[in-house]
């Protein structure tokens, strides 16, 4: 039920089970409430606002819950409705079809705690926390462990399912445990092994569950001014080798072993190559950057046109990291 690239039924306001309904003080329209929850529930919500690529069409419903109950009772919603559930963290690593997305998403943003615990040296966060903001605070307590994490702009949940990482760590490598909701409403506390850890991958990709918290092993007791000075080097190093200043959503491609990806589309001869407003970026090949007024299509003919021209140069399909949620029609 709970899916990353699902298609459910269209239903409207009134073919739904009731909800709590208030005026919203601001601008007198009607807010729709979950019932028992401060969660509102909304509808035909652009999603490019909430992903890096700012591009995407609307969710059919939509709802960012603040705590636990009313995670799960988005989750019951869905299922006594009858829709398909998206799970949205950061969206820094997806890419939304311009058609939208059918059933309701659910945005973890709103799912906010952290806990330093000095005894065991370990941090404890709920999945909504932001991987960045987490570094630099880890860094300014003087904990190490989360130096190479500063450049990944997405959240903690979206950290644990992709098994993110950079300069030869991961997430996979300093977990301790990952707590997640299923369907039915059971928390389970899981180990990596459990999830199932491969290269940017986890048995959480499967759509099953919902990641709520993380606990991570760091090590406290450094200097913070030398854990800040590191974190701002590798800060400095990605912005040097990467094109932060368009939206995209990182690495486009897997690396296929011996290769990397980028080094494949750059020999290719595609780096600058352009359709619509998206772009093969000249600083790295393996991204592709919105330059402006790209849409979600544009980005997915971009991906399929390299598939192509890598293919017939090196007899190897490139596999997307990027995570394609809905509908295409690719233009190449
Ligand atoms: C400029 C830039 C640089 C990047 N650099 C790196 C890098 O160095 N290394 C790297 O690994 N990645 C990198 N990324 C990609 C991206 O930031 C990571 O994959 C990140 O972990 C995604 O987290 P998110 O919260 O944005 O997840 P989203 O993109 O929102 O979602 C990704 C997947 O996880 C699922 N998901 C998200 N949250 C949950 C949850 N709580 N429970 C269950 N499922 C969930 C979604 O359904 C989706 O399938 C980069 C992206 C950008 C834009």
């Amino acid at each position: 039920m709970i899916t990353s690239q699902g298609f459910g039924k269209i239903c409207k306001f009134s073919d739904l089970t009731p909800l709590r309904q208030t005026k919203d003080n601001v601008n007198g329209s009607k807010l729709s409430y979950l019932l028992g929850t401060n969660c509102t529930l909304r509808t035909q919500t652009s999603l490019s606002a909430f992903t890096s690529y700012r591009v995407g069409g609307e969710a059919e419903w939509y709802v960012s819950p603040r705590d636990l109950e009313s995670l799960q009772a988005s989750i019951d919603y869905a299922q006594e409705n009858d829709l398909r559930i998206t799970v949205l963290g950061a969206g820094s690593n997806l890419l939304v079809s311009d058609r939208g997305i059918p059933g309701l998403v659910i945005a973890t943003r709103h799912l906010r705690s952290k806990h330093f615990n000095p005894a065991t040296g370990q941090l404890t966060v709920s999945a909504g926390e932001t991987i960045p903001a987490l570094a630099w605070d880890a860094a300014a307590l003087g904990w190490e462990g989360l130096e190479w994490a500063v450049g990944i702009p997405g959240t903690v949940g979206g950290a644990v399912v992709m098994n993110a990482g950079a300069h030869n760590s991961c997430v996979a490598n300093m977990l301790v445990s990952a707590q997640v909701l299923s369907p039915d409403g059971t928390l389970a506390t899981l180990t990596p092994e459990e999830l199932g850890y491969t290269y940017r991958s986890s048995l959480l990709q499967g759509g099953k569950q919902i990641v709520t918290q993380a606990t991570f092993q760091l090590q406290p007791g450094a200097d913070p001014l030398a854990v800040t000075a590191r974190t701002k080097e590798h800060k400095k190093h990605r912005l040097s080798t990467q094109p932060y200043s368009y939206p995209s959503c990182g690495s486009v491609f897997r690396n296929p072993k011996p290769y990397t990806a980028g080094w494949l589309i750059e020999q290719t001869g595609l780096k600058g190559y352009q359709l619509g407003g998206a772009q093969v970026a000249q600083l790295h090949a393996n991204f592709i950057v919105n330059r402006g007024g790209a849409k979600a299509n544009d980005i997915f003919s971009l991906i399929r046109h390299i598939q192509h021209e890598v293919q017939e140069r090196w007899s190897i399909w490139l596999e997307p990291e990027v995570k394609m949620l809905g509908e295409f029609s690719p233009i190449v």
